[in-house]
Parts: C-alpha cells; sequence; structure tokens
C-alpha cells in the first residue's frame, strides 16, 4: 500500500496545495465517510428510534449498528455502553455532570494529571467547586512520565476519581492506563480516560484496560464533526442520572416525572448521519489496521523528530523517544514566537498549531507560554516532513537572527 493510493482516498488531500500537519486538531476524511453520510441522507433519511415505517426502521437499524462498530472497535461489553454524543468534551462532561456531581462529596478527591486537554480539566474544576471535592494533580516529569511515587502519592484512599489522558496532546506520550486503572480500583475510585488522541492512532480495549469510562471524538478519527463517543461500565451508567433530558430518552412521562429509556443518555434527535459516517471511518482505519498506521506514524515522528531536533535553536517538547510520541512533535524556537512560526511555516504552504494546545496548566508547568505542533497521520508523506524542516532552518534567519 503506498502512500500516494492512500491519499487518492482523501479528496481534500488532493485538492489542497498545503501540507496539512494539524492532524491532532482534526484529521482529514477519506470518501468513504463522506459516502456514508450522504448516502444515510439520501436513502435513510427519517428520524431514528422514533417512527414504526420502513424508513424510520432503516435509519434506527443504521444507527444502532454504528453503535455496534464502535463497540467492538474499542472491545466494550455491550452495545449498550457506547453512547453518542458530539464529541470528546460532551463526553466527559457528561460524566461529570451526571456522575461527578452525584457521586462526589465534601473530603473526596478527584486526581487530574498536569498534562490533561482543558476538556477533562474544566469539568472536573466545576465537580470541584460545586460538591467541595479536593482537585489533586498528578503532576510529570518533562518528559512527560506519570511516575509509580507520583501516582502512589495522589491515588489514595480520599480518591474518588481519576481523570487522565491516554495520550497527551501536546507531549503525545502514552500514559499507562492499566496500572493507574489498577491503582484506582484498589482505593475504589472510578477512571475517566480521554481518549481523543490515542483512539485514532493505536488499538484500545476498553476491557482491558479495566476503563470505567473513555471518552473520544469522530472528526480526530476521520468521521465527521459533530459525533462523538462516550463508553461507559454498564453498572456505571445505570447508576447514573441523565445529563440531558428531553425526547427519546424516555419510557413513559407523567404529569409530575418520567421513567427513563436504557437509552437515557442521548436525548432529542440523534446524529444518525455522523454515527454512520463515524462508523465507516473506523471499517477505513480497520481496513489499513493499526500495523500499518502505528509504523507509518513512527517513521514520520522519527524523521521529524530527528530534522528539527538536528537545529540547535529547536527544543522538542517531552520524550526523547519517537515512539512514544503518537505522532505529535511540539517544539519552540529560540527568540521565535510560536504564532510567528506558524505564520512563516503557512506563507510556505505548511499548516500547524501554535498556542497553548488548549492545555494552559501542561504549558505554564513545563515553562513554556506556548509552542509549535506539528502532527502527523499516516497520510502524511516523508516529503512533507523534509518541507516542514526545511521550512524551520529558515525562520530565525527570516527573523532577522543570524542563522
Ligand atoms: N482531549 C484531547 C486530548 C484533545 O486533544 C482534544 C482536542 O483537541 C479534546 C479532548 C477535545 O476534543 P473535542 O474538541 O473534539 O471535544
Amino acid at each position: 500500500m503506498t502512500t500516494d493510493n492512500i491519499r487518492k482516498n482523501f479528496p481534500l488531500l488532493q485538492q489542497m496545495d498545503t501540507i496539512y500537519l494539524d492532524n491532532a486538531a482534526t484529521a482529514q476524511r477519506p470518501s468513504c465517510v463522506l459516502v456514508a453520510v450522504q448516502e444515510f441522507y439520501e436513502q435513510k433519511n427519517a428520524n431514528p428510534l422514533r417512527g414504526f415505517y420502513p424508513l424510520s426502521l432503516e435509519a434506527t437499524e443504521s444507527y444502532q449498528e454504528a453503535r455496534k462498530t464502535v463497540q467492538e472497535f474499542i472491545h466494550a461489553e455491550e452495545p449498550e455502553e457506547i453512547i453518542f454524543t458530539r464529541n470528546t468534551t460532551e463526553s466527559l462532561n457528561l460524566v461529570a455532570y451526571s456522575y461527578g456531581l452525584n457521586f462526589l462529596k465534601e473530603g473526596d478527591e478527584i486526581a487530574v494529571t498536569i498534562m490533561e486537554h482543558h476538556s477533562n480539566l474544566l469539568p472536573w474544576q466545576m465537580v470541584s467547586r460545586m460538591t467541595g471535592a479536593k482537585l489533586h494533580y498528578l503532576e510529570c516529569t518533562s518528559e512527560g512520565e506519570l511516575t509509580d511515587e507520583e501516582l502512589q502519592k495522589g491515588i489514595n484512599e480520599r480518591t474518588r476519581l481519576v481523570a487522565v489522558t491516554q495520550v497527551s496532546n501536546v507531549l503525545g506520550c502514552v500514559n499507562p492506563i492499566q496500572k493507574i486503572t489498577e491503582m484506582a480500583h484498589r482505593v475504589g475510585a472510578v477512571v475517566v480516560v480521554d481518549g481523543a488522541q490515542s483512539v485514532p492512532h493505536m488499538p484500545v480495549d476498553v476491557q482491558a484496560l479495566d476503563a470505567d469510562f473513555l471518552a473520544f471524538s469522530g472528526h480526530k478519527l476521520m468521521g465527521p464533526m459533530g459525533i462523538g463517543c462516550l463508553y461507559g461500565k454498564r453498572e456505571l451508567l445505570e447508576k447514573m442520572p441523565p445529563f440531558l433530558t428531553g425526547g427519546e430518552m424516555i419510557d413513559s412521562v407523567y404529569r409530575d416525572g418520567a421513567v427513563f429509556a436504557p437509552q437515557k443518555f442521548e436525548a432529542g434527535t440523534v446524529n444518525a448521519a455522523g454515527a454512520v459516517g463515524l462508523a465507516a471511518a473506523i471499517r477505513y482505519l480497520q481496513e489499513k489496521g493499526f500495523d500499518y498506521i502505528q509504523k507509518k506514524e513512527l517513521e514520520l515522528t522519527q524523521r521529524a523528530m530527528e530534522g528539527l531536533g538536528a537545529l540547535p535553536y529547536v527544543h522538542i517538547l517531552g520524550s526523547k523517544d519517537p515512539a512514544n510520541h503518537t505522532g505529535i512533535v511540539s517544539f519552540t524556537i529560540d527568540g521565535v514566537h510560536p504564532h510567528d512560526v506558524s505564520e512563516i511555516l503557512s506563507s510556505d504552504g505548511i499548516d500547524v498549531r501554535a498556542g497553548h494546545h488548549c492545555a494552559q496548566p501542561l504549558l505554564e508547568y513545563l515553562g513554556v507560554r506556548s509552542s509549535t505542533r506539528a502532527s502527523m497521520m499516516f497520510y502524511n508523506t516523508p516529503e512533507e516532513i523534509d518541507a516542514l524542516i526545511e521550512s524551520v532552518s529558515t525562520i530565525r534567519r527570516r527573523m532577522g537572527y543570524g542563522e
């Protein structure tokens, strides 16, 4: 399988005249995803889960099939453990509002890592404020490692919930989720895993990880925007109240109350076309296979780290090992603000991200205000990485420095 052949599957990659290296923000979509969404609207469009006529039943069937695809993809035990949401952010808020506000109290502790995206931090700040539970930060080394000592100190008999990202969106490092769930479960805490940056790039098995919750977004794994997932263990979901209420999520409603349906977390008309598109993206990923995807992404990361790392004024954040970067290379350049870096790269036709990457506490902890981030997907090419390195190597000169 050549990268050229793969790139043919992506209409926008065929048309765009820039090099897209902002895949951690959102990936590009292969045509099979676009076709799946279009076919849903052209052939099956009716409100799912409501009508008893054939079109609505077909829409329902496609929606539930998509749920099954997600279930099998992340190895959940049952389809009912998959809740469709809008994105990772909504999934994590669902857990915070429904689990956090109802099962945490003063005297409890919430352990969050310093490297969380704001989406897996602000909801826990809110729960802490509303319940009186204390927020405790698990700090990492400059390479992004959460040491055993730090975990043991931070996950104790008061801990009721641990919020941790599987892969950092700034450092790209992979966190030891299995170890964390073991430690958390020993003290009776639940673990909320942010899978936004892991699920698109590596096999994820929620049962092997023993995660209590796992959130991810469709758009980062080449699915449509506006569809995301929350996995939750059945026994937890069963005891949690709904997050949003309204149509679709009830068995019956009386003047003074309601009985909720098992699908109580999907209130209102669902994004069935989005779910169908997400299922198509998952099938596309599975067709390519994670062996291939991880090999390609590692080669690209190695190339980027070697080339950028050879420039004395470039500092790559996180691990020295490209295998612990998940296709993410964040860096700073002495004397040049990341916004200027990204503008110059953009003028050379290279799309990267610059700023705090919605992880301000991490950057502050690492002593940098912002950074430039190049993030790769298996459809990127070595030539694109070389162009990035070449462009970066000219930046200081173009900013008026001697080199
Ligand atoms: N968590 C991580 C680690 C992310 O990288 C992102 C997006 O950048 C999010 C959460 C939020 O994802 P979304 O905006 O799709 O909700």
